[in-house]
């Protein structure tokens, strides 16, 4: 049985992550519609084959070996509506959070500013529970739409079990469909604008933007910033290959070009290594690992 759909076979994943490293998929797809995704949810579970869902890719380690299965891009699901009256968005999964944001300053929307640095989709968002600018996913999502066993869910943020950079489907399988966000119309645009231009130019004087990355590799443990944690260890600017601590921003591992997911992984296991015998902290990767470091 083969899906009614388009898809491909031995992807290089590397083109579909912001780390620009990992291996094939054995099968790739990007729905542009949600019934494409359906037929190709529909015919994966007739194979029994295993299915890996990416957004932007961009919070995500992906092994040089590869993916079994079929790999899932949902960056191509795209729309939204806004609803004037109630002051909610519906996003479609790949709506990317950059250009949610702008819109809603655009309108006069307060409420989602926060995520304009953040280079994600909206799927990726409400798995991640991302945030940024002490905004974040379960602040402002109203509930998601989530294919679960061959059916669609609406999920509030308690049913999603949020917490710090954690939701139940980081452990719990489902395809994220849309997303609806409350905001507050009626404010000045241009403040909004202002507010949420000077939000990106911060981001991008204080992280390493221009290198590809997965952003923050740890998770903050308590009390602490993990970044601050990395660079008392001294490892800032250390390099395995090509993967290096960026001198910039310790909680970054940067790509300098031609790093391989296992350089990237060795060195992330390195970091937490120093960092547990200097402070007797385990971090806690924020970064998911796809496929086969072993
Ligand atoms: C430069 C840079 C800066 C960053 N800054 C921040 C920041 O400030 N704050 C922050 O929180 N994060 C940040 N990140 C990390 C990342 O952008 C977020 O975690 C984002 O929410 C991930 O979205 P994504 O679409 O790229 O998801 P992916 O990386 O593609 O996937 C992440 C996880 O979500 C799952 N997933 C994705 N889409 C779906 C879906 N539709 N249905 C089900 N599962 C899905 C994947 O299987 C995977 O487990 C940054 C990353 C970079 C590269």
């Amino acid at each position: 049985m083969t899906p009614a759909i388009p898809y491909q076979q031995q992807v290089m994943l590397a083109e579909w992550t912001t780390y620009r490293v990992g291996g094939t998929a054995q099968w790739f797809a990007c729905p542009r519609t949600l019934a494409d995704l359906h037929r190709l949810l529909t015919w994966a579970t007739a194979e029994q084959a295993p299915v890996t869902v990416l957004g932007a890719g961009s919070n995500v380690l992906v092994s040089d070996r590869g993916i079994e299965g079929l790999v899932l891009c949902t960056r191509y699901l795209r729309g939204a509506t806004w609803d004037e009256q109630t002051g909610q968005v519906t996003a479609a999964a790949g709506m990317p959070l950059p250009q949610l944001a702008w819109e809603a300053a655009r309108r006069g929307w307060q409420g989602l500013a926060w995520a304009v640095g953040i280079p994600g989709t909206v799927g990726g968002a409400v798995v991640m529970n991302a945030g940024a600018q002490g905004g974040c996913t379960a602040e402002y999502l109203v509930s998601a739409e989530v294919w679960m066993d061959g059916h669609i869910v609406t999920l509030t943020p308690a049913e999603l079990g949020y917490s710090y950079r954690f939701s139940k489907l980081q452990i719990t399988p489902g395809v994220v469909l849309s997303a609806c966000w409350q905001c507050t119309p009626g404010h000045n645009p241009a403040v909004l604008l202002r507010q949420t231009g000077d939000y990106l130019h911060h981001r991008r004087t204080t992280q390493p933007y221009h290198l590809p990355s997965c952003g923050s590799v740890f998770r903050n443990p308590p009390n602490y910033k993990a970044g601050w944690l990395i660079e008392q260890s001294g490892l800032k600017g250390y390099q395995i290959g090509q993967a290096q601590v960026s001198p910039l921003h310790a909680n970054f591992i940067v790509n300098l070009g031609g790093a391989t997911a296992q350089h990237i992984y060795d060195l992330i296991c390195h970091v937490q290594a120093t960092v547990a015998q200097r402070w007797g902290i385990q971090l806690q990767p924020e970064v998911k690992f796809i496929g086969d470091f072993s």
